[in-house]
């Protein structure tokens, strides 16, 4: 008798790089920690707050602040631990079992992940050099797929849709979009502002990437009110700790503003890598990181694992490389010219 259920029997932990390396460049991070003076604050509630009790529920303070600092309902977001709760909860509220979820790689693989996990089927299409949002809903209408799903910009292609292309194919889309915002920080074409307009739409947001709150695992998702209710009744009650919550909160009401500068880190890093990389295709960024495909890719994500960067590798030829300040990125460059020397 196999006690494991036959849907698990074939998966395997979701593996990030562990070790110490100096540089890491493989996570799209922030370099920048939590300021000094937010830490403080957080240090003085922690000092007057037992941990005896759970914590708030509804995380109405931190909602408040998110709602806040976005310009939306607070009534409209819900907050979990990570996006990646929140992806989770999605499937296993918003589909039902055997519904289908239509997905264009690549993409953040935790997407299908977790549809599978709350058994629904998953149609994949193959992202090319002419993919757009019109081929997305084409792929979305052609499977009769109940939900789509995109991160925007995407993870790990670094793609970005303007607001007004995202707008227009959720109000051609028969099915749930949830559109993924985890790296809109880097970028300015939010639907954050409307997006409790549309009753099939959901967006999520993350304090992992600019926030430089990876720690913390906060998420938000923000939608029409029937959809964040149904999100509500599924999660955990009390899925949000205490300390996530208020620091979290205090984060989004201090001044933490790195978005720019690293999606400025970004294109400098582009251009340092085509100069690097000449053979390579780098693909534009809207993002905080930049993905490419070079025929060296997995000696050069080798290579630089054992100079101490750890930058993100995909089977076969790409790379994602998060940007960073211009010091952890000159040790990134001299590591690939070193090792594009003994590739000669
Ligand atoms: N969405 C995308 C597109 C991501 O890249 C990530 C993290 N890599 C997540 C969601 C999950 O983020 P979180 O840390 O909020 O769980």
């Amino acid at each position: 008798m196999n006690y494991v259920s036959k849907k698990m029997r074939d998966k395997t932990p979701y593996e990030p790089i562990c070790g110490e390396y100096r540089v890491r460049l493989d996570a799209n991070e922030s370099p920048f920690p939590i300021p000094q003076n937010i830490i403080e604050k957080f240090t003085v509630w922690l000092s007057s707050n037992a941990l005896d009790r759970y914590p708030d529920p509804s995380c109405v303070a931190l909602r408040a602040a998110f709602a806040k600092r976005y310009g939306v309902d607070a009534s409209r977001v819900v907050a979990g631990n990570g996006s990646d709760e929140l992806i989770s909860v999605i499937m296993t509220s918003l589909l039902d079992k055997g519904d289908s979820l239509a997905v264009a790689t690549p993409e953040f693989s935790m997407y299908a992940f977790y549809a599978g996990l709350s058994e629904n089927t998953v149609f994949f299409t193959q992202k090319d050099e002419n993919y757009s949002l019109d081929t997305l809903l084409d792929f979305v209408k052609e499977k009769g797929a109940r939900a789509v799903i995109f991160s925007n910009p995407c993870n790990p292609t670094g793609q970005g849709f303007e607001r007004e292309a995202v707008l227009s194919f959720v109000k051609k889309c028969p099915a749930l979009c949830i559109v993924d915002e985890a790296y809109m920080d880097f970028w300015d074409q939010s639907i954050l502002d409307v997006c409790d307009k549309y009753e099939n739409l959901i967006v999520l947001r993350t304090l992992s990437k600019a926030f430089g709150a990876a720690g913390l695992r906060l998420g938000f998702a923000v939608g029409h009110e029937s959809l964040i209710n149904a999100i509500n009744v599924a999660r955990s009650p009390y899925n949000v700790n205490s300390l996530s919550q208020e620091l979290g909160r205090l984060v989004l009401e201090g001044d933490i503003d790195n978005g720019r500068y690293l999606s400025v880190q970004a294109q400098k890093l582009s251009i340092k890598l085509s100069e690097l990389l000449p053979d390579a295709k780098i693909h534009p960024t809207c993002a905080n990181f930049v993905y490419l495909e070079h025929s060296s890719s997995k000696q050069i994500y080798k290579g630089l694992l054992c100079r101490g960067v750890a930058v993100r590798y995909f089977s076969p030829d790409r790379l994602r490389i998060t940007a960073s300040t211009d010091e952890e990125l000159s040790l990134l460059y001299d590591a690939i010219t070193d090792i594009m020397k003994g590739l000669d």
